[in-house]
Parts: structure tokens; C-alpha cells; sequence
């Protein structure tokens, strides 16, 4: 039996909700891979390469920022190297000459951020933030929970909150795709923090050793909530209460490129065949 095919388990409302920034995109992009990934909970066969080198690069970047800003020492490749060597325990496959190349600018990143810290008020890395239908800040796994999110890295400066998002994609463009992300983040964080009035979203690109900033108002949090809202509800309405055979996929060569589901979906077996 092909899966999902013949599953007559309906999308739930416990299957639609939260809402991640990237739940909605896959929602949008395609119904078979929504339902693999949200309701049959079926596991990818294969990773991408890209995907394993990002987390990696990710969690070397965390954990450097935790550890120079509590020690307040800068950082150095002897760090980088004990990080990717943790990282490594649990991806043993990743290779270091891949990763190498990224710790010059995680090193100047990280090392420019600390010489900051006499004016940073706080700062978090991989930040867990969840807000209900009001929009007001619940605990990530709440029952209510309606929109979340995982942010990075933020630190405080006066009034103003930073919220950082690191990418390793080639990419340098900034696509419509990056900037409703950055809005997700910053309804997110406007919600949790609601005392800073000046929010600065940073783009930093681990790649090429960039940062590019953004400056949000509140309006333009404002703004966002009300066309996010429907937007939501309408992916809701397209999904609640449907089985898979009720679904219809989308096809194509950018939306079956790097999906999950490759392996399975008929859909693209027959585009193949
Ligand atoms: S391979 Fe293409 S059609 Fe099939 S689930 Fe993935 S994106 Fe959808």
C-alpha cells in the first residue's frame, strides 16, 4: 500500500494547530506533504546534506554565543572545534571540512557581539516563543497554542530588542519568503516583550559574514496580524476535516525538488514515469 493513500484519518484541528512559520509554507506548497509531515507523522527518508550542515553551523553558533557571553571572554577555533566535535556525537556523518569554512565568520560574528555587552540588557539564544488566537504569550506546548516560533538569538539595547536569525544558504537575496519570516518573529517577540517599541530584525549570513537589519514598528506588526489572520484561517478551512484522498497535491519542479516525500508520492512517481 502506498502511504497515505488509502488513510482515512481526517486532519484534525490538534494536527493544524500551532502554527509555525514554516508549517504555513508547507501548507501552502503542498497537501501531500502536509499530511505526511502533520498527520501521518511520517519520518523523511533521507536528510539533505544542506539540512545537516545548517543544523550543525546552528548549534556550533548557539552555543558559542551561550558560552562567550556568560564567561565574557571572547571566542576562539579551540571552542569551534570542541562545539563541532559535540555536534558531531549526534551526526556522526557531517563533515569537518564542510563546517570549517564557517568559522572565521562565526568567530568575527560572535567575537563583534561580545565587545557589546556592557550596553546588552539580556540576551537569549534559541528562544521558544508561543502566543494563543488573542495573541497573547502562552508556554510553547500550551493546549491554546496558535502561532509559534524558535528565535535564534535576541539581546536588548536600551529600547530597542534585536532579534537574530542565522542563515548558511547560498542565497543573499531578500526574498518576500524572508521577509514574512522576519514579520512571524517579530509579531512573536512584540507579543513576549512588549516593553521594547523599537524592534531590529538581523539577518545574519553565516555564509558570507553579513548582517542585514530591519527595523519594525509596531504599525507594521499591526499590519502583519491582520492579513497573517486569514491567511491562516484559510489554510484551516482547506484542511479541517479532510482525509487524504480528499487532498489534492501540487507538483512541480521547485515544490517536489526537495520535498521529503520524494519516495513516496505517487504524484511525482508519475511525473517520473
Ligand atoms: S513530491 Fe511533490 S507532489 Fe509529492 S508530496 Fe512532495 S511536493 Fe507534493
Amino acid at each position: 500500500m502506498e502511504l497515505g493513500l488509502e488513510s482515512d484519518k481526517k486532519v484534525d484541528i490538534c494536527h493544524l494547530r500551532p502554527w509555525s512559520f514554516s508549517k504555513v509554507q508547507k501548507a501552502k506548497r503542498c497537501a501531500y506533504d502536509f499530511y505526511w509531515t502533520y498527520v501521518e507523522k511520517q519520518k523523511p527518508a533521507e536528510r539533505a546534506d544542506f539540512f545537516v550542515l545548517g543544523s550543525g553551523v546552528h548549534f556550533i553558533l548557539e552555543n558559542a554565543i551561550e558560552t562567550v557571553f556568560k564567561r565574557c571572554r571572547p571566542l576562539n577555533y579551540g571552542l569551534l572545534s570542541y562545539f563541532f566535535e559535540k555536534f558531531k556525537e549526534f551526526e556522526p556523518d557531517i563533515p569537518y571540512e564542510k563546517v570549517k569554512p564557517f568559522f572565521p565568520n562565526i568567530l568575527n560574528y560572535v567575537n563583534s557581539q561580545i565587545r557589546k555587552i556592557d550596553r546588552i540588557k539580556f540576551f537569549h539564544s534559541e528562544v521558544d516563543l508561543c502566543v494563543d488566537m488573542d495573541l497573547q504569550p502562552v508556554e510553547f506546548n500550551a493546549k491554546t497554542a496558535f502561532i509559534r516560533g524558535k528565535l535564534d538569538f535576541i539581546f536588548a539595547i536600551e529600547d530597542t530588542l534585536y532579534i537574530v536569525d542565522h542563515k548558511t544558504n547560498r542565497s543573499r537575496e531578500f526574498t518576500n519568503r524572508v521577509k514574512t519570516q522576519l514579520r512571524w518573529y517579530a509579531l512573536l517577540a512584540g507579543a513576549k516583550f512588549p516593553e521594547f517599541k523599537k524592534l531590529v530584525l538581523e539577518i545574519h549570513n553565516v555564509r558570507y559574514g553579513t548582517v542585514q537589519r530591519f527595523v519594525f514598528t509596531e504599525r507594521d506588526i499591526m499590519n502583519f496580524q491582520v492579513k497573517l489572520l486569514p491567511v491562516i484561517e484559510m489554510t484551516e478551512g482547506e484542511f479541517f476535516g479532510k482525509t487524504f484522498s480528499e487532498l489534492i497535491p501540487s507538483p512541480s519542479s521547485s515544490n517536489c525538488r526537495w520535498c521529503d516525500f520524494r519516495h513516496i508520492c505517487p504524484t511525482k512517481k508519475r511525473r517520473k514515469g
